[in-house]
C-alpha cells in the first residue's frame, strides 16, 4: 500500500509533444493543474523522447519539428542553423513550454501500471498512486523498439542493437555491421557508420526513395490510411515510414561511395553473422536492427480492450479515443505519431474526453 495517494479527474501520462499538447488544452479549457488534472512523466528532465536521440541527429537531418500550440520552436533556439542537435534543442524548447504555460510534469515518475478500483482509474508509480476518471495516454514510442524474430539470434556471439542504442558511428569502428532496415533511421546511421567501417545492409523491401520535396498529399494519405486500420481495430503502421525518402544529396553520396548495395532478408542467424535462403553467409560483429517501434502501452493491459493481433479499435473525431473504453484516450498513437499529428490529436482528445466524463463526474469527484 502507497503511502502517498493523489486524486484527480484527468491523468496525462507523458509529457512529449503528444502529452504537453493535450495539457496545453486542457488548461485553456479552464481545467486547473492539479486537483483538474495532473501530467506524469518517466524521464527526470523535459524534452520527450527527444533527449534520447543520438548527436547527429541535427535540425536538418529530422524531417520537420512542428511547433507545439502557442509557441515557437524557433524563437527557442539559441544557435541558428540546420546543424543544430535535436537532442538538446528539443528538450530546451519543452522546458521553457513547461514554464511558460504552467504545465508542471511529476517527474521522474514511470507509470507501471494502470488498473480500475470503483470506478476510478489507479495509476501506480514508484511513490505514488494516483486516481483519475479519465487518462489522455502518451508515452509514444521509443520504450518499445520492435525487432523481428529470426531463426538462431540466441546463437549470434556478436551484438545485436537497435537504432535505440546508437549513440556514435565511432562505436562501430573495426567491426563488420549488419545494418537491417529501409527507413530514414537505418539510412542516416548506414551512412555514417559505413564512414568509419565496413557494412552490410540488409532490408525486408527495396527502400522507396522520392525526387523533389514532400508531397503533402502523400503524407495526408499516409495519415488517412492509418487511421482507417485503427478505427477498424487493425494495428497502425508508421505514418513516418509511408512517406518515402528523400532522394538526398546524402543519398546520391552514398551511392557513389557504393554502401546502397542493397540484399534482401535473410534466413537465419548464425553464431558469426546472417545467412540467406541459398546458402550464402556474411559475417558480423554487430547486427544494428533499424526496424522500428511500437507504441508502448504495457502499463495499460489492464484497462485497455485489445482486438486481435494487439489491434486497438479506435473513434473520435482524430480517432484519438479508445471505442470500447472511451474514458482512455491515446495521444501520438496510430495516425497521431507525428508531431503535427501529436498536436491535433492533444486538442481532439482533450476536449472529447472533457465532454464524455459528465459535469457531476467532474464537480463531485
Ligand atoms: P515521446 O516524445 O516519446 O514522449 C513520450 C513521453 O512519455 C516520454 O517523455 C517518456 O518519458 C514518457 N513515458 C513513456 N512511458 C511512460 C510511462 N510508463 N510512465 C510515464 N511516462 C512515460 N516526427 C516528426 O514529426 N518529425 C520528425 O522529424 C521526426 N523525427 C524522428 C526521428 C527519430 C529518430 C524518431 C525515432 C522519431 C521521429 N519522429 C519525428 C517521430 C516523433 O518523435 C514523434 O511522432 C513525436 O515526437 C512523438 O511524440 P510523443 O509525445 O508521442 O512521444
Amino acid at each position: 500500500i502507497k503511502n502517498i495517494r493523489y486524486k484527480t479527474k484527468i491523468a496525462v501520462i507523458g509529457a512529449g509533444q503528444a502529452g504537453l499538447s493535450a495539457a496545453y488544452h486542457l488548461k485553456k479549457l479552464g481545467l486547473k493543474i492539479g486537483p483538474d488534472f495532473i501530467i506524469l512523466d518517466e524521464a527526470s528532465a523535459p524534452g520527450g523522447a527527444w533527449q534520447f536521440r543520438w548527436d547527429s541527429l541535427t535540425l536538418s537531418t529530422v524531417n520537420k519539428i512542428h511547433d507545439l500550440p502557442g509557441m515557437s520552436f524557433e524563437e527557442t533556439l539559441s544557435t541558428k542553423g540546420a546543424e543544430v542537435q535535436a537532442n538538446t534543442a528539443v528538450p530546451h524548447y519543452f522546458k521553457l513550454y513547461e514554464e511558460k504555460f504552467g504545465l508542471q510534469v511529476y517527474r521522474p515518475a514511470k507509470v507501471e501500471k494502470v488498473y480500475m478500483y470503483q470506478d476510478r482509474f489507479h495509476i501506480d508509480t514508484a511513490k505514488t498512486l494516483f486516481s483519475a476518471l479519465g487518462i489522455i495516454n502518451a508515452t509514444g514510442t521509443w520504450e518499445n523498439p520492435y525487432i523481428p524474430t529470426y531463426p538462431g539470434a540466441e546463437l549470434f556471439q556478436g551484438e545485436q542493437l537497435h537504432t535505440k542504442d546508437f549513440k556514435t558511428a565511432e562505436y562501430f569502428r573495426g567491426k563488420h555491421v549488419i545494418v537491417v532496415g529501409a527507413g530514414i533511421s537505418a539510412i542516416q546511421l548506414l551512412d555514417q557508420i559505413s564512414k568509419v567501417t565496413t557494412t552490410t545492409w540488409v532490408t525486408r523491401r527495396p527502400p522507396l526513395f522520392r525526387e523533389g520535396p514532400f508531397d503533402d498529399m502523400a503524407g495526408h494519405n499516409a495519415v488517412a490510411m492509418v487511421e482507417e486500420r485503427v478505427r477498424l481495430g487493425l494495428s497502425p503502421l508508421s505514418v513516418v515510414s509511408v512517406t518515402g525518402l528523400p532522394y538526398s544529396t546524402e543519398i546520391q553520396e552514398m551511392e557513389k561511395r557504393g554502401v546502397l548495395q542493397r540484399f534482401p532478408m535473410f534466413q537465419e542467424i548464425t553464431e558469426k553473422g546472417i545467412k540467406w535462403a541459398d546458402g550464402t553467409e556474411q559475417k558480423g560483429d554487430v547486427i544494428l536492427w533499424n526496424t522500428g517501434f511500437k507504441s508502448s502501452l504495457s502499463h495499460l493491459d489492464a484497462v485497455l480492450p485489445k482486438e486481435k493481433q494487439d489491434g486497438i479499435q479506435m473513434a473520435g473525431r482524430l480517432a484519438t479515443m479508445v471505442a470500447k473504453e472511451p474514458r482512455i484516450h491515446l495521444v501520438g498513437y496510430g495516425p497521431s505519431a507525428s508531431t503535427i499529428g501529436a498536436n491535433r490529436a492533444g486538442s481532439a482528445a482533450a476536449r472529447e474526453l472533457l465532454k464524455m466524463l459528465s459535469a457531476a463526474d467532474l464537480n463531485t469527484n
